[in-house]
């Protein structure tokens, strides 16, 4: 009987070796290139998902070495953007090897995480540093010291800008919400990023979703969800926030965990994934990513609820940008455009490639800040082609890596969370209806 070789593994237990199988399934076809932002901007194959996947393979049967600096330049540079995931027949679990590889350079004698990025999230793992670093971050942010900083060349011009970005956020008008839904409760996932910055949206979510029917029950004691963590190679950092968040969500019953960032959304997702060797917790974790879902799929479900149409009056155009982690790894596609088509007053105009990455894939835009720029002058040469006043988004970093881009080229394009533009139409209709009554209100 003929007997079929295995494959040679030159790293025996490391996260590649445990991934492997899902490298056997690229049969190198191609279709995957085209998709593939770093590719497109760099014209390079080591720079492309099959190239990438081609040098995985040689990592892992010992013909190129850990230590090979052009390999961790090409892992690196990888945006994770899983554009090619979505693109590839054969079912390719490109994610999961990247974050397979990057932990293994990580251990192996690899380029590692950098200096910068290992403080960055150590930062991410402590509470009280994060709630430290991001209040400081809003007194620099009201301050304007921001913006007057956007315009400088190199990584601190461009943070400057980032911050710039999320100044002109306001504290929407609120409005009057029920107390009891029918759809099911809620917890909303608070975040880092977006309990840091942009908490006016966490609390646009829950108004919205009470809006439509949902319960929001609050889960006090949540810990960054780790993605940071798991697509930079520290999985056990990740698998660390993972198991934290699993038990502060076992504290309170909800039927759903609500996430309005599309990067944290992916990464609940797949924490049965992400523990899936351990057997302690990976039933919890399964049972934690099955109640996981993007704040615009619970809206869909609902309807969503629409306001009044405005006979007459002058619509504002607006695009969708999907980001990343909500169209290519939690295939998430119509809900935005749904809960999109809920707002009063707006005209939704295609965005052409806007299932292109825009570049910002966590801290990949300091890192990486000549790679990231040319994948967002794609994006913003797109928005400048499409008209529009409003560019609408659902992840922090999509917001702030396009807003950035925005506030660097001098644009008057604002770009918004798509919940933040439904609730500011149910404020709108509430002021309306009732001028006298309309007030603030968030779900407690
Ligand atoms: S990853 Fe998929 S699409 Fe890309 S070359 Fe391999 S099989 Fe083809
Ligand atoms: S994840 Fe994105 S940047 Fe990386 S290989 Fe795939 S398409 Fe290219």
């Amino acid at each position: 009987m003929a007997t079929v070789a295995a494959p040679r593994c030159a790293i025996p237990d490391t996260p590649l070796a445990a991934a492997a199988p899902g490298l056997d399934s690229c049969v190198h076809c191609g279709f995957c290139m085209q998709a593939c932002p770093t590719y497109l901007a760099l014209g390079d194959e080591n720079d492309s998902p099959r190239g990438r996947l081609v040098l995985m393979r040689s990592l892992l049967e010992g013909d190129v070495a850990a230590s090979d600096p052009s390999l961790g330049t090409h892992i690196d540079q990888c945006l994770g953007c899983r554009a090619c995931e979505a693109a590839c027949p054969s079912g390719v679990p490109y994610g999961a090897l990247l974050e397979a590889t990057r932990a293994t350079l990580n251990t192996s004698g690899g380029s590692g995480i950098s200096r910068v990025g290992r403080f960055i999230l150590g930062v991410f793992e402590r509470p009280r540093l994060m709630a430290m670093a991001m209040f400081l971050t809003r007194i620099v942010r009201a301050l304007g010291i921001p913006s007057l900083l956007s315009r400088m060349p190199g990584r601190l011009g461009f943070a400057s800008a980032m911050l710039a970005s999320t100044a002109h956020r306001r504290r929407s008008r609120e409005y009057v919400v029920p107390d009891e839904g029918t759809r099911g409760s809620v917890a909303v996932l608070t975040g880092c990023v977006m309990q840091g910055l942009f908490a006016e949206t966490n609390r646009a979510t829950a108004r919205v979703l009470a809006t439509n029917g949902y319960r929001i029950v609050h889960i006090a004691g949540q810990r960054c969800c780790g993605a940071l963590h798991a697509h930079a190679g520290d999985l056990e950092g990740a698998k660390r926030l993972a198991r934290a968040n699993i038990a502060t969500f076992e504290s309170k019953a909800a039927d759903f965990i609500v996430v309005n960032a599309a990067g944290c959304g992916a990464m609940l997702k797949e924490y049965g994934h992400l523990l899936s060797d351990d057997p302690g917790w990976h039933e919890r974790a399964e049972h934690i990513a099955r109640r996981a879902r993007d704040a615009s799929e619970l809206l869909a479900a609902a309807g969503p609820r629409g306001g009044p149409a405005k006979d007459g009056a002058a619509k504002t155009r607006v695009a969708y940008d999907a980001p990343c982690h909500l169209l290519h790894a939690q295939r998430v596609i119509t809900p935005p455009l749904e809960t999109l088509g809920a707002v009063t007053g707006i005209e939704l105009v295609t965005l052409v490639d806007a299932d292109q990455c825009c570049g910002g894939a966590g801290i990949y835009n300091l890192q990486h800040p000549d790679v990231s720029q040319a994948v967002l002058d794609a994006k913003l040469d797109r928005i400048d082609q499409a008209g529009v006043a409003i560019v609408a988004t659902g992840n922090p970093g999509c917001l702030m890596q396009i807003g950035a881009g925005l506030v660097r080229r001098g644009s008057r394009v604002r770009v918004e969370h798509l919940i933040d533009l439904l609730d500011a139409a149910y404020a709108a209709e509430a002021e309306h209806q009732q001028p006298a009554v309309a007030r603030a209100q968030t779900p407690r």
